[in-house]
Formats: C-alpha cells, sequence, structure tokens
C-alpha cells in the first residue's frame, strides 16, 4: 500500500484494499482493465454486439458527457473537494472527473482501444503545438 493510500484511509476512513482495489496509482493500461471489467462485471456490457453498434457507442460517450455535466454542476455549487457521504460515495468535481476518466477507459476497453498509446501520441503532438494552437480565443 503506497503513503497517498495510508493517508486516504486516515483522512476518510475509507479502505481502498476493501473496495476491491489494490492501490491509487495505475497507468493508463490498468486504469482501462479496471475500468471495463467492473463494467463488464455489472452488466453493463451484457447486451453488446461484436463489433459494438456505433449507435451504442454514441450512447457511451453520451455519459461521458453526462459526467462532464455533473462535474459543471459541482463547479457551479462550490463542491470543488473530495468528499464522502454517509454511504461512502465519493462526491465533488474530483469524483466526476474521476467519472470521466472510467466511462472513457471503459469505452476504450469495450472498443479494444490502446488508450495509452493514443494519450502518449496525443499529448506529444500538443506539445509540439503553437501557443493557443494558433490563436484560438478558448
Ligand atoms: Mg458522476
Amino acid at each position: 500500500m503506497s503513503i497517498g493510500d495510508l493517508v486516504r484511509e486516515a483522512a476518510f476512513g475509507f479502505s481502498l484494499a476493501k473496495s476491491g482495489i489494490a492501490r491509487s496509482s495505475m497507468t493508463i493500461g490498468e486504469l482501462v482493465r479496471e475500468a471495463h471489467g467492473t463494467a463488464r462485471a455489472k452488466g453493463w456490457h451484457d447486451d453488446d454486439e461484436t463489433p459494438p453498434d456505433p449507435i451504442r457507442i454514441v450512447a457511451w460517450l453520451g455519459l461521458v458527457c453526462s459526467e462532464a455535466a455533473e462535474a459543471m454542476e459541482d463547479v457551479r455549487l462550490g463542491n470543488m473537494a473530495l468528499t464522502f457521504g454517509e454511504d461512502g460515495k465519493p462526491e465533488g468535481l474530483p469524483s466526476e472527473l474521476a467519472d470521466i476518466l472510467i466511462r472513457v477507459a471503459d469505452i476504450a476497453g469495450a472498443l479494444g482501444i490502446d488508450l495509452e498509446a493514443a494519450v502518449v501520441a496525443k499529448a506529444s503532438y500538443n506539445a509540439r503545438r503553437s501557443r493557443r494552437h494558433g490563436g484560438k480565443a478558448a
């Protein structure tokens, strides 16, 4: 267990070991396997076609948007810190950002996408782009 895990357990009384997540740091590939494995185990992929229908993929992407909307609402409400509800449910902006990552990782897992390779390729490309990508305002 990492020092970060120990601090989180001490601060929040939340046991990562009991949650089934053995550690708090993971590679993108591990996140994809964890997120997609959990989604499959919980039945969210029971009706998937092989390959998945494009409309189903669009629906999955819609769920990413819904998590972004939840994150926006937390910002509007000033819920900027990670907190835990009485039932132990993580809440606040950090939790919604985590939901976005988890949903993206699940989609990558469902589609067999090497998300880690894509992130490395895109981050490397972005690092070479011009300031504000050629003068974009936002
Ligand atoms: Mg959420």
